[in-house]
């Protein structure tokens, strides 16, 4: 057998999903984990951050970083891994592009210090804690900005068989190539090219079981949207969200694309869209506003205020 393969799992703010998908792939972890050798992995067992510090540079061969780095701790962890590993994956939609803990950069952090803890009923006191925790960073950066990544593997969380391919190239000392196409070319429903004549929010109507959602108008986000998950939703009834981030060139403004997509499909006046889209923020850019144009923008006005 040939020698395991040496990975380091760091988990920056985050939920906690993306591992979660890599443990569902069940059985075949029988296959995977005898195959690595696993040098720091602080979510499943008791590894110490110096253990990590302790290794010699580029000594770890892969290194996964899930989350997005808000805190001092996890900027220096997402940095530590960069140092450490000579190949680092960016996994998951939080740290491939901020995820939906980006979505904080709607909001300065003294309104979400508001929310989080000053009038937050649940807090003692209302005040902000300033002892024993890392510090907070201003804005959501994608972790790009901090470091180098080698590959991206999105999804919010990716699937148990995306991770399965990945890891098992890994292994083999294969490149990752994963297919450029978007949920469109996996979706089962049939495209009339006929334009949207209302949008519809999810709860409106019931939608014809074969014909496009989009075409129905249901907002549905699958032209502009990475199809490395298959179409698992738009094939069991629900619309895309979005949540595998651009197809290649990875990190393209996937939101302004999605508003395109929609902009071609319904000709309708700018005030009829702005009414019955109720959240064009949270609906474009759910899962990658720190990576997007618009977002940049956001990231660089914060950043100035907290020079
Ligand atoms: S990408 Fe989704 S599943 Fe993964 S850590 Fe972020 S929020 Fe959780
Ligand atoms: S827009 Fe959505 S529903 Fe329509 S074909 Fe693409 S993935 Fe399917
Ligand atoms: S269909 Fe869209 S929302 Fe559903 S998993 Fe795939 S990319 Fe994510």
């Amino acid at each position: 057998m040939a020698d395991p393969v040496s990975i380091a799992m760091g988990q920056g703010s985050s939920c906690w999903g993306c591992y979660q998908s890599l443990v569902d792939i069940h059985l075949n972890l029988a296959q995977v984990l005898p195959a690595l050798e696993i040098k720091y992995w602080q979510a499943v067992a008791d590894f110490k951050l110096h253990h990590l510090e302790s290794y010699e540079d580029k000594s770890i061969v892969v290194g996964l970083y899930e989350g997005m780095a808000r805190t001092e701790e996890d900027i220096h962890l997402l940095k530590l891994l960069r140092q450490k590993c000579q190949v680092l994956i960016a996994f998951g939609s939080c740290s491939c592009f901020g995820g939906i803990p980006g979505l904080a950069n709607f909001y300065d952090i003294e309104e979400c210090y508001d929310v989080k803890f000053r009038e937050n009923a649940t807090v003692n006191g209302g005040k902000v804690p300033s002892e024993n925790l890392p510090g907070i960073a201003p804005v959501v950066k994608p972790n790009s900005s901090y470091v180098d990544i080698d590959i991206y593997l999105p999804g919010c969380p990716p699937t148990s068989k995306l991770i399965l391919t990945a890891v098992s190239k890994l292994l083999a000392g294969e490149p990752i190539e994963l297919p450029p196409h978007t949920v469109c070319h996996y979706c089962d429903r049939e495209k009339k090219e006929t334009p949207i004549e209302k949008v519809l929010r999810p709860y409106q109507g019931i939608a014809e079981p074969d014909r496009c959602l989009l075409e129905q108008g249901y907002i549905c986000l699958g032209s502009a949207t990475w199809g490395l998950c298959e179409g698992q939703c738009v094939n069991k009834g629900a619309t895309c969200r979005g949540c595998f981030g651009p197809p290649p060139p990875i990190l393209q403004d996937h939101g302004a694309n999605s508003m395109a997509m929609l902009g071609t499909y319904a000709p309708l006046p700018p005030e009829e869209i702005k009414e019955q889209v109720k959240d064009p923020l949270g609906t474009f850019y759910r899962f990658d506003y720190p990576t997007s144009n618009l977002g940049q923008i956001r990231i660089k006005r914060e950043e100035v205020k907290h020079r």
